[in-house]
């Protein structure tokens, strides 16, 4: 509890981007985030005033870090699981606990638990030796899908393999694998949802995530022409996994749409990309309901403010650690996109990082789309896209 404002205090392990806006839905609440960082110039650490620098895989870190927070919660899953277990073991309050993270943090963990829930998952098995590996592909057909079980994202850690050969250098590397079928997918979608401690849940519309060479580049809320009968599916299933999971704060389901319906492709249990678009498309965005959920507060409304809402991320393009010209290209997208909604996280530039991103609501989806799309690329790499706006 803050003395000053009566307030409790929630404790974010991570200063990344999710920290950042988890500490902008803090303000309205009365409160201020505290995160441990691993620098000052970590995105949160550069705007919350209550930064604890620290190793987030030192226990004795964030033992230190969780003294006075009434709740702590994560902007990502690299913790190591048995320190959140000692934390709770001490008597703090952590969200999500242990005994559910395992399963967004090793993706055998998840694949094994889902698949004993009926959770329709693509075929998928442990993998450690070339033998296993055959095995698998001779049941399902090459290409299969190889993943790391831990310390995966943004595609880092997926690799397709068409043979034993291929697979050789990763399989050798030790890094503990599954290896999945290479499912037919028609598009990518999320189903986000919150639940808190009491048991409350609420879901957001299921949007599609467009993605590029295992990045998401685009977020469409909510998808279109989806199937209301898939969508209420998929929404029933992010529930009822953070239900049996017993997840607490924002649950993220990333779904495969197939010919034969949906698949679970894996679990977030944080803010995630795919609802950053709830910021400004949604009565209560993510980041707001994640800290009710983490404090056990009633969970906010969802309802979409607008038909649609784009949200396209903005990838560092091949430019300096800080761009030259972002200020210019800030002004002139200003100008000339005045609805676009532009989010940078204070992160250094690198190509392909994600930056930043951009959000767009209203009525015409294609028209929508294009903006925010235009608008990105104009303010990644500026002229160079061929788009010169003018100011009016
Ligand atoms: P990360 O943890 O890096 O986000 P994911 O498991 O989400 O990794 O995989 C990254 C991307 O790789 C997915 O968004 C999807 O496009 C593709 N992918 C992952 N698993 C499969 C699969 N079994 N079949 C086909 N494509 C897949």
């Amino acid at each position: 509890m803050d003395e000053r404002t009566g307030l409790p205090v929630v404790g974010m392990v991570g200063a990344g981007q999710l920290a950042r806006m988890t500490h902008q839905a803090a303000i309205p609440l009365g409160q201020g985030l505290r995160v441990l960082a691993d620098s000052v110039d970590d995105g949160a650490a550069l705007v919350a005033h209550d930064v604890v620098v620290g190793d987030y895989r030192s226990l004795d870190d964030l033992r230190a870090f969780a003294v006075g927070c009434d709740a702590v919660t994560f902007d990502h899953e690299h913790v190591p699981n048995a320190h959140i277990a000692a934390l709770e073991a001490d008597g703090v309050t952590v969200h999500p606990s242990a005994a559910a993270l395992v399963f967004a943090q090793d993706k055998g963990e998840m694949r094994r638990r889902l698949s004993a829930l009926g959770v329709p998952c693509p075929r998928w098995a442990p993998v450690d030796t070339e033998n296993d590996l055959a095995g698998f592909a001779e049941q399902v057909g090459w290409p299969v899908v190889l993943k790391a079980t831990r310390g995966g994202y943004d595609g880092k850690g997926v690799w397709v393999v068409s043979s034993v050969e291929e697979a050789a250098p990763v399989l050798a590397s030790g890094t503990p694998l599954i290896v999945e079928e290479k499912v037919a997918i028609v598009r990518e979608l999320a189903a986000d949802v919150a639940r808190s401690p009491f048991g409350q849940g609420a879901v957001w519309p299921v949007v599609e995530t467009v993605q590029r060479d295992g990045i998401c580049v685009e977020v469409i809320a909510p998808a279109p022409d989806l199937d209301e009968d898939v969508a209420e599916q998929a929404q029933a299933l992010a529930l009822r996994i953070a239900h049996e999971l017993g997840v607490t704060g924002v649950l993220a389901v990333e779904l495969f749409q197939t010919a034969d319906g949906l698949v679970v492709n894996e679990l977030a249990m944080r803010p995630h990309n795919s609802a950053h678009w709830t910021i400004e498309g949604s009565t209560t965005s993510q980041f707001e309901q994640h800290l009710r959920a983490v404090l056990d507060y009633p969970l906010g409304t969802t309802d979409p403010v607008a038909p649609h809402t784009v949200m396209v991320n903005l990838l560092g393009g091949p430019d300096d650690v800080v761009p030259k010209g972002i200020d210019e290209r800030m002004h002139h997208c200003f100008a000339h996109w005045p609805e676009v909604k532009v989010h940078l996280y204070g992160k250094q530039f690198r190509p392909g990082r994600k930056v930043g991103h951009v959000t767009v609501v209203g009525h015409d989806l294609e028209t929508l789309r294009r903006r925010a799309r235009e608008a990105a690329q104009y303010l990644m790499v500026g002229d160079a896209a061929g788009t010169v706006p003018a100011h009016g």
